[in-house]
C-alpha cells in the first residue's frame, strides 16, 4: 500500500503525535477523526525499534504538545468564560508561526498533499469538545462569545458580542442635559477623576440611563444613539424620546428582570420602554417630533399675521444647512398657533409637528439663517426663546 510506505518513511524521520500523523492522510478514512486515524496508521506501520522509541520519547515534530494537551486548553477556555451567559461560542487560536512552518516544511519534503492545518485541527477540536461539554453551539457566524487562545502565553481572551437595546425616556424636570459631558480634567482621555471613563459624572439623561444598563447586563460600556435631542431646559413628555444603546462586553445577555430597570430609572428621568433587539438596529431612523415653543417677540404682531404661520408652514418643507454640512430638507407636518399672550401680544406659543432632526431653536429664531424659511422671517420679528423653558417635546413618533 502506497500510503503505508509513506507513513513508515514519515515516522522514521519525524516524531509525530497521532493527530498530526492522521491529518497528513486526511483524504483516506474520512469518517475517522485525525487522532484515531493516526493511531490506526501507526499500528499498521512496520517500524524498527529505534524508530518506535523515537516516536515514544520525543515531542511531536509539528505541534510540540499542542494536540496531545487538548484537555489543558479546554480547561483554560472553560475557566475564562465562567460567569458569561451565552448560547453560542467560537474558539480561535494564536499559535507560533514556527509550528505552521514546520508543517509546511514537512508536507513539502515528504510530498504530502495535506489537508487541514495544525491550527484548524487544534481549534476544531477545542470547539467540538467545549461546545459538547457546555451544551452550546459552536458557530462562526455571530457567536455570542469569541475566545482566542494565545498558546505562547497560555491565555484566553474572551470577547462577548455586543447587544442592542431600544428604549424611550421622559424627562419631567428642567435643567438636566441629555448627554454626558467630557471629563473636564482629562478631556475624554480617561483619568482617575472620571474613573477612566473620559466622562464627567455630573447629572445627565445619559448618566442616569447608563449605570442601570451597565449593571443589568454586567457590561463594560454602553453607547447611546438618540433619536433627536432636546435642550437642557426642555422637558420630554408623551411616550418619550426613543434611543438605542449598544451594550459592549455584556456578561448577561438575557436578564430575567429586564423591566426592573424601569423601576430603577423612575424619577425626573424615567425609562418608559425597554427591549433587547435581535440584531444591530437599522440605520433608517425616520421619526417625527411634536414640540411646543415658548418664545417672546421683540415687537407685537397682529393676530392675523401670526395666523399666517399656520398656512405658511403646515405641510411645507424647510431647508436646514448646518455649518460645514450639506443641506437637508425637513417637513413641517403641522403648525398650530396656540396663543399669542400678554397685553402687548409679544408672547408666542406654537405647537409644531415636524420631521425629526430639525433644529427647533433655529427654526424658531432663524439664527444664522440655518433653517429657511423660519418663524422669525415670516413674522418679520426677532424671536427670543425663554431660556429657562425654551421648548418642550410633547411626543416623538417612531415605529421600530
Ligand atoms: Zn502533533
Ligand atoms: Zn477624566
Amino acid at each position: 500500500m502506497q500510503s503505508q510506505k509513506k507513513v513508515e518513511d514519515l515516522l522514521k524521520q519525524y516524531p509525530l503525535c497521532d493527530s498530526c500523523l492522521g491529518r497528513q492522510f486526511s483524504s483516506e478514512h474520512r469518517s475517522l477523526d485525525y487522532a484515531s486515524k493516526g493511531r490506526d496508521l501507526r499500528q499498521q506501520a512496520e517500524l524498527t525499534n529505534t524508530a518506535e522509541q523515537q516516536q515514544q520519547q520525543k515531542p511531536c515534530y509539528i505541534c510540540g504538545s499542542l494536540l496531545s494537551n487538548l484537555d489543558r486548553y479546554v480547561e483554560l477556555v472553560v475557566n475564562a468564560i465562567k460567569g458569561y451567559e451565552f448560547s453560542s461560542i467560537i474558539i480561535g487560536a494564536k499559535i507560533p508561526i514556527s509550528i505552521t512552518e514546520k508543517e509546511d516544511h514537512l508536507r513539502a519534503e515528504m510530498k504530502l498533499r495535506g489537508g487541514e492545518t495544525v491550527k484548524t485541527n487544534f481549534t476544531g477540536e477545542l470547539n467540538r469538545i467545549v461546545s459538547r461539554r457546555l451544551g452550546v453551539e459552536a458557530k462562526h457566524h455571530v457567536p455570542d462569545i469569541t475566545v482566542v487562545i494565545d498558546t505562547l502565553i497560555d491565555h484566553a481572551e474572551v470577547t462577548p458580542r455586543p447587544l442592542y437595546v431600544y428604549g424611550r425616556y421622559v424627562k419631567t424636570q428642567r435643567g438636566i442635559p441629555q448627554k454626558r459631558r467630557r471629563c473636564p480634567e482629562c478631556r475624554g482621555e480617561g483619568c482617575p477623576k472620571c474613573n477612566l471613563t473620559g466622562y464627567s459624572t455630573s447629572d445627565s439623561v445619559e448618566q442616569r440611563l447608563s449605570e442601570p444598563l451597565l449593571n443589568l447586563f454586567k457590561a463594560g460600556k454602553v453607547k447611546f444613539t438618540w433619536l433627536g435631542g432636546e435642550d437642557t431646559d426642555s422637558l420630554v413628555l408623551g411616550r418619550g424620546r426613543p434611543f438605542y444603546a449598544e451594550v459592549s462586553e455584556p456578561m448577561v445577555r438575557k436578564p430575567s428582570n429586564l423591566e426592573s430597570v424601569m423601576q430603577t430609572v423612575n424619577g425626573a428621568i424615567a425609562l418608559k420602554e425597554i427591549s433587547i433587539l435581535e440584531g444591530v438596529p437599522s440605520s433608517d431612523r425616520g421619526f417625527t417630533v411634536t414640540f411646543e415653543s415658548n418664545a417672546a417677540l421683540d415687537q407685537p404682531v397682529a393676530e392675523d399675521v401670526v395666523k399666517k404661520l399656520e398656512t405658511a408652514f403646515t405641510g411645507a418643507a424647510v431647508t436646514m444647512t448646518p455649518p460645514g454640512r450639506s443641506s437637508l430638507t425637513k417637513k413641517i407636518h403641522k403648525l398650530t398657533v396656540e396663543s399669542v399672550e400678554g397685553d402687548d401680544k409679544k408672547r408666542l406659543r406654537l405647537r409644531v409637528e415636524c420631521d425629526g432632526g430639525l433644529s427647533i431653536r433655529r427654526f424658531l429664531t432663524g439664527e444664522n439663517s440655518e433653517v429657511k424659511p423660519n418663524v422669525a422671517e415670516v413674522l418679520e420679528r426677532k424671536v427670543v426663546l425663554d431660556e429657562s423653558a425654551p421648548f418642550d417635546i410633547l411626543d416623538v413618533g417612531f415605529e421600530t
